[in-house]
């Protein structure tokens, strides 16, 4: 058996420990020497394996392809970050002036350049915040507007979000009290109308992001909301700023005010395709009261969100945008090309297929994305998911689907190598 120490002179590990801190090349170290022990190993073989079990940074976190076909994968993080999203995070890291200005040398408003970019792009809020998620922006407003008052909701939007949070046990933690109006299917007009009172704070509308009613449905619409005497929030989600061709039926944030509501909230992680966020969007006076609400440090968005935001807003079109535009035709011709590359390999059964793909937990629930996918033999899922460079795909009937939907183009040589090492 080698001692540590020895293990750990080797140059390679002198230089990762610089890399990645000692505590983790040590552990790492260590784990090879325990394979030493049960034979595993032999002695001089140890530094090697102990090279090779590197992570790549220090973080327990793997970058992975997401061939799952769900653009908005919530066990996948979300929206991945475009690469300008990407640049100006690496640039917030350091020092860097997100409160300072430094043509005054003075303080200056916390993340004013996100926040501008923002409000030009939603043109229709008067006002723009920016939280830590859809579920601290929906807070806010009700800890600031609804501590013990009543908010009226239909119920057919009592929503799971999931991982077991609900909407309405969330306005309930901060004390306010659920007024639920219509039934599962249906309301009216009239069933809000009678259920406002002086106890009322807002009406709220949240969208059914996850799911669909069909059949004999009744909504109402924002418009019609907007003409009852109390403020009218809406949660929409998906964190679309203007409405998508491609979705028609997804809420956003744009049309909402326009229609008269007080107030929005929206994830900036969906849709989007930005950092994990929450945007409260509408009425200036009121949020500008929300921003100075004392419980609002609890939810500050940290600087690289800030940065990422900005970059997602002003900067090239985000990877959940570029998924959304990708056209099924295209899509086969891909699948089509990485099953000639993997036709050289030996009995490998392996065909390029049409598939659907969706949005995912974030939005638009029940749309069909057409796509294509390169069908594989199942037991190649576990292989490729603890692979080097870990790709997600789903099985279907028996076979792993490797669909293209959420994947870079600029990925398929990866995914190909991939499979190459797992056959
Ligand atoms: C996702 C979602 C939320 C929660 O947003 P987070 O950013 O996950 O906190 C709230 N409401 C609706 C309608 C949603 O779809």
């Amino acid at each position: 058996m080698p001692r540590t120490d020895e293990v750990l002179a080797d140059p390679r590990l002198v230089g990762a420990a610089d890399r990645l801190g000692p505590g983790l090349v040590k552990q790492v170290v260590l784990e090879a020497l325990a394979r030493c022990r049960t034979g595993e190993l032999s002695p001089g073989e140890v530094a090697d394996a102990a090279v090779a079990g590197l992570p790549s940074a220090a973080t327990t976190l793997r970058s992975v392809i997401n061939a799952t076909g769900v653009v908005v994968h919530t066990n996948l993080g979300r929206a991945p970050l475009s690469s300008a999203a990407v640049d100006a995070m690496t640039i917030a890291a350091g020092a860097t002036d997100v409160e300072l200005s430094l043509a005054t040398g003075r303080r200056d408003r916390r993340g004013r350049g996100t926040l501008a970019a923002l409000a030009a792009a939603v043109p229709a809020a008067g006002g723009v915040h920016v939280v830590n998620n859809g579920a601290a922006a929906l807070g806010l407003v009700t800890l600031a507007l609804a501590a013990g008052r009543e908010v009226v909701v239909a119920r057919g939007e009592m929503v799971e979000i999931g991982d077991g949070f609900r909407i309405p046990e969330l306005l309930e933690s901060i004390g306010a009290r659920l007024v639920e109006v219509g039934t599962t299917n249906r309301v009216r007009l009239a069933d809000y109308e009678a259920a406002l009172s002086e106890r009322t704070a807002f009406v709220l509308k949240v969208h059914p992001s996850n799911f669909v009613v069909e059949g004999f449905t009744a909504a109402v619409g924002v418009r019609e909301l907007a003409g009852l005497p109390v403020p009218v929030v809406v949660d929409i989600g998906s964190g679309l700023l203007r409405p998508h061709p491609r979705l028609p039926q997804e809420p956003d944030a744009d049309s909402a005010l326009r229609a008269g509501a007080t107030i929005v909230t929206a994830s900036g992680d969906k849709l989007l395709g930005g950092p994990q966020a929450g945007l409260l969007l509408g009425d200036a006076e009121l949020v500008e009261r929300l921003r100075r609400h004392p419980f609002a440090r609890a939810l500050r968005v940290d600087k690289l969100t800030l940065a990422a935001l900005e970059a997602t807003l002003t900067g090239p079109t985000p990877p959940v945008a570029a998924a959304l535009a990708r056209m099924p035709d295209d899509l086969l011709a891909r699948a089509q090309r990485i099953v000639e590359e993997l036709a050289t390999v030996p009995g490998l059964a392996v065909e390029a297929v049409v598939t659907a793909g969706a949005v995912g937990g974030g939005g638009a629930p029940g749309v069909e994305l057409p796509s294509a996918a390169v069908s594989l033999p199942a037991g190649l899922a576990e292989p490729l998911r603890t692979g080097d460079r870990p790709v997600v795909g789903r099985v279907h009937d028996g076979r792993l689907l490797l669909d293209l939907l959420a994947v870079d183009p600029a990925d398929d040589p990866v995914l190909v190598e991939a499979v190459r090492r797992c056959t």
